[in-house]
């Protein structure tokens, strides 16, 4: 059954399936490691962005750090400190701390006594003044009225804002008089960090995270608390402890430094690719938080890139496999097609030689036929002569016998002279007889097959000894042109001497009851080698039928006169010497027929001659 185009198709487009599925399989097995990749490196590039931040930060705590100690120096603050109830002191103590808060760019300043009681502030104008309050609980004024630096970060409990806390004495003399604190908020930077790629996020120590670019992130906590850090921060006040609530989180390590971060839980959980420094003046963490969904993207991007590409390789290389096989098929095509072709002119061929075979037979059996068939005529033509010879023969008979029954009488009658002369006769009349029988013998033989030179002339003469005696009885003048030299043509003595006697036993018929009968035979020199010519002075060849004559058994005399074989079988004899027997009418009245030989050299010997 021919097979459907798209089958073929289909067919050549099955080879892809397993490739396919492979590509499937490595891309499976791929994603989640070139998404690893792209994680790491959107991880490694937020590196940059987290140190500027950690730079902003530790800018920020390295300019305010010494503030306080140096505002503790000056004297007015002493002088409050010493008369708490000066009011016209507080007045410009009030307005001083408000000039430097403006001046250092801090959200605020202000002193406190020993008791934590703010005695003045650079709020003091503000709705929410820090004046009167106490902030005796705060770590700060605690770690001031030991002597040293304070640090604190809480969210301030007057202003309502995140804040970090500087806190330094005021020494009068030896003794530690009160506090100077300056507060700066966070609220610019966590500004300044929105709107980036990335989320940065600052725990403290205890894992609360108190600045982020995300709002809803400030005060929950990444891990859970213990009940002492609990009640620390109730007591120092530092975070709002209604706000702490748990952010759900879960990290995996991706390299030395990154990892991967997800917050929340179900359907609201993020990824993140998370990298952290610590920032070791104020114990704190930073980290930079980079979504982790591009990553996938990218991954997925670059996959769909890959795929597409090794999709076109293979939609190019099936292409070019298809092509070839289309190549290679009608190639096949071709070669079939040749093969047949060759096939038929083998069988042609074979054909031919089965023909060849056939005319070769055919012809073998034609020319046997037609040997048979001189042989028929010749015997035909004896018996037409046969009636002439009888009378040949029995008049020399007849002579012998009287002229022996003459030589008895003239021995008897002792005339030996006569006698010898009567027995002279009758050996003349015997080799008269041997003769004749010669010429018959000759003719009735059967001819060989070999031609050779032949002299034209003494064939003409042979066919009148062999003819005499019929040419006598028609009353025929037979006239011969003879050519000035002797001509050698080819051909065979006895056939063409057969021939010849044809052409004038047909001339004789012709003529037949004819007052003058009279036949011209003229041989003449031809370019190719010796003209025979037979002209009778008959009433011709009906021109209709000059074609048929040489046809086997064509004859127009009337039964048991003719065959119709003498002409046909010249024809042949004539072809077999390589020459041309032809008919036509003489201008002049009656039949003429040519016989054209082809040129023979003269033999050196008389044995050379053709013998038959
Ligand atoms: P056949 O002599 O037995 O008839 P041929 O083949 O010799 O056979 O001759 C065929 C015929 O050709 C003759 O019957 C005759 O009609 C015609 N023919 C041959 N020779 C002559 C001629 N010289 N003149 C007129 N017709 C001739």
């Amino acid at each position: 059954m021919e097979e459907r185009p798209h089958d073929r198709t289909a067919g050549r487009l099955g080879w892809l399936a397993v490739p396919l599925a492979l590509c499937v399989l490595a891309a499976l097995f791929a994603l989640p490691r070139l998404e690893r990749f792209y994680l790491i490196r959107s991880g490694h590039a937020a590196e940059a962005t987290l140190r500027l931040a950690v730079e902003g930060l530790n800018g920020a705590l390295r300019r305010y750090e010494p503030l306080p100690g140096l505002l503790g120096e000056r004297p007015i603050l002493k002088a409050l400190l010493a008369h708490p109830d000066d009011s016209a002191l507080r007045d410009r103590v009030n307005e001083e701390l408000r000039r430097t808060a403006f001046d250092l760019n801090a959200s605020d300043v202000y002193v406190m006594d020993r008791t934590g009681l703010t005695l003045a502030a650079s709020s003091y104008r503000k709705e929410l003044s820090f004046v009167g309050r106490n902030f005796g609980y705060r770590p700060y004024f605690l770690e001031a009225m030991k002597g040293g630096l304070g640090r604190f970060f809480a969210l301030g409990t007057t202003s309502g804002e995140r804040g970090y806390f500087y806190a330094a004495p005021v020494r009068d003399g030896e003794r530690i008089a009160g506090v100077v604190a300056v507060k700066f908020t966070v609220d610019g930077f966590e500004s300044a960090w929105q709107g980036g790629a990335a989320d940065i996020l600052v725990t403290d120590l205890d894992g609360i995270v108190f600045m982020s670019s995300r709002p809803d992130w400030h005060f929950r906590t990444l891990a859970p608390l213990s009940d002492a850090v609990l009640a620390r921060i109730r007591e120092t006040r530092q975070y709002p402890v209604d706000q702490m609530r748990p952010l759900e989180n879960s990290r995996a390590r991706l390299d030395d430094t990154l990892s991967l971060l997800t917050i929340g839980t179900g359907e609201e959980a993020e990824s993140f690719v998370t990298s952290a420094t610590t920032l070791e003046a104020a114990g704190w963490r930073v980290s930079i938080l980079t979504p982790a969904a591009p990553a996938l993207h990218q991954a997925l991007t670059t996959l769909a890139a890959v795929g597409a590409a090794v999709l076109l390789i293979g939609l190019a290389a099936t292409i070019v496999v298809q092509r070839r096989a289309r190549i290679l098929e009608r190639l096949a095509d071709q070669r079939a097609q040749q093969e047949l072709l060759e096939r038929r002119v083998a069988e042609r061929t074979e054909d031919l030689r089965h023909e060849i075979e056939e005319r070769k037979a055919a012809e073998h059996r034609l020319r046997t036929t037609q040997k048979q068939l001189v042989q028929a005529g010749k015997l035909a033509a004896l018996g037409q002569m046969s009636a002439a010879l009888s009378h040949e023969i029995n008049q020399p008979l007849a002579a012998v016998k009287s002229y022996a029954e003459n030589a008895a009488t003239f021995l008897d009658r002792d005339r030996p002279d006569d006698a010898r002369e009567n027995v002279s006769r009758i050996s003349q009349m015997a080799d008269r007889m041997a003769a004749i029988s010669g010429n018959l013998r000759n003719f009735a033989r059967r001819p060989q097959e070999s031609i050779g030179p032949v002299p034209a002339d003494a064939v003409i003469d042979d066919t009148f000894g062999l003819m005499a005696a019929q040419i006598r009885k028609a009353g025929a003048v037979v006239e011969i042109v003879r050519p000035e030299r002797p001509v050698w043509v080819m051909g065979g003595r006895l056939r063409l001497q057969q021939v010849m006697v044809n052409l004038v036993s047909n001339a004789l018929d012709a003529m037949e009851g004819m007052e003058a009968p009279r036949i011209e035979i003229a041989v003449v020199e031809t370019g190719g080698g010796a003209r025979i010519a037979v002209r009778d002075h008959g009433p011709g060849l009906p021109e209709a039928l000059i074609e048929q004559v040489f046809d086997p058994f064509f004859t127009t005399k009337r039964p048991g006169k003719g065959l119709g074989l003498g002409l046909s079988i010249s024809f042949n004899i004539v072809e077999d010497f390589g020459g041309t027997l032809a008919a036509r009418n003489h201008a002049g009245g009656g039949a003429e027929f040519t016989v054209d030989l082809r040129r023979a050299e003269a033999p050196g010997q008389p044995g050379d001659l053709a013998a038959e």
